[in-house]
């Protein structure tokens, strides 16, 4: 599903190249759950960014199934990542003044879908992460917990084969944390999805089915 090969990814800072994420190779697997761990500054949301298409990188090649990710433009990439990648933030990211059937329609709208089937959708969703009842508040009127399940409806409202989370449990409280876990853990068995975790928690990390352990841009394991 995913295929890395010597891939270099470098910002410039102050007219110069600080390479964060260097000659990295990795395979993925169809269906595959996977941990990303490092400390901090190691190139995780970085290397998360690089497959969720929000960023480029330098040298190198990305598949993301068959396709060849590389030097796209703004158009193709936002068509490739609303149609293959679901994305799961630790801060939620959502619209603060959209409710929360808004928020998970949103991706939906973006595909060019109509308004009744978006919102179906979007309801279909929020049951299936528990919020049925909950359609109609806004962010602010849900808790952390809460937000993170409509955050992750949201990222799989267009069906992705891969969902990629950057430390989702990171905010929340360890019994909120195991809630959006088995929530993560079904959309891998359910529905097959790929999916790519950013955590600090060994807990988190023990449940998936690898993980992948960065040290300065490079994977060490
Ligand atoms: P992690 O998620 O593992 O904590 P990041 O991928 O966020 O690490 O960052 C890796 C390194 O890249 C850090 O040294 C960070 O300071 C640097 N970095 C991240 N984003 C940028 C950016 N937009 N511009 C310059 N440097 C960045
Ligand atoms: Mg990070």
């Amino acid at each position: 599903m995913i295929r890395i090969r010597q891939l270099n990814k470098s910002y410039q800072v102050g007219g110069r190249p600080l390479h964060v994420l260097s000659d990295l190779h990795l395979d993925v697997e169809e269906g595959e759950f996977v941990a990303i761990m490092g400390s901090s500054g190691s190139g995780k949301s970085t290397l998360l960014n690089v497959l969720g298409i929000l960023d480029a990188y330098d040298s190198g090649t990305y598949h993301l199934g068959e396709t060849l990710v590389k030097d796209l433009n703004e158009a193709d990439a936002a068509r490739y990542r609303n149609r293959y990648v679901g994305f799961v933030f630790q801060s939620f990211h959502l619209l603060p003044f959209k409710s929360a059937t808004e928020n998970v329609a949103l991706p939906l709208y973006y595909a060019g879908v109509g308004r009744r089937q978006r919102t179906e959708r979007a309801n279909e969703l929020l049951e299936r992460v528990g919020l049925a009842d909950r359609g109609h508040h806004l962010p602010s009127q849900l808790s952390g917990g809460q937000k993170q399940r409509v955050a992750i409806a949201r990222a799989l409202v267009t069906r992705p084969r891969v969902v990629l989370a950057d430390e989702p449990t990171g905010a929340l409280d360890s019994t909120t944390s195991d809630e959006i876990m088995e929530l993560l853990l079904d959309v891998n068995h359910s529905d097959g999805a790929t999916i790519l975790i950013v955590t600090h928690e060994g807990e988190v990390a023990r449940r998936t089915d690898r993980t992948v352990l960065l040290h300065d841009g490079r994977i060490v394991s």
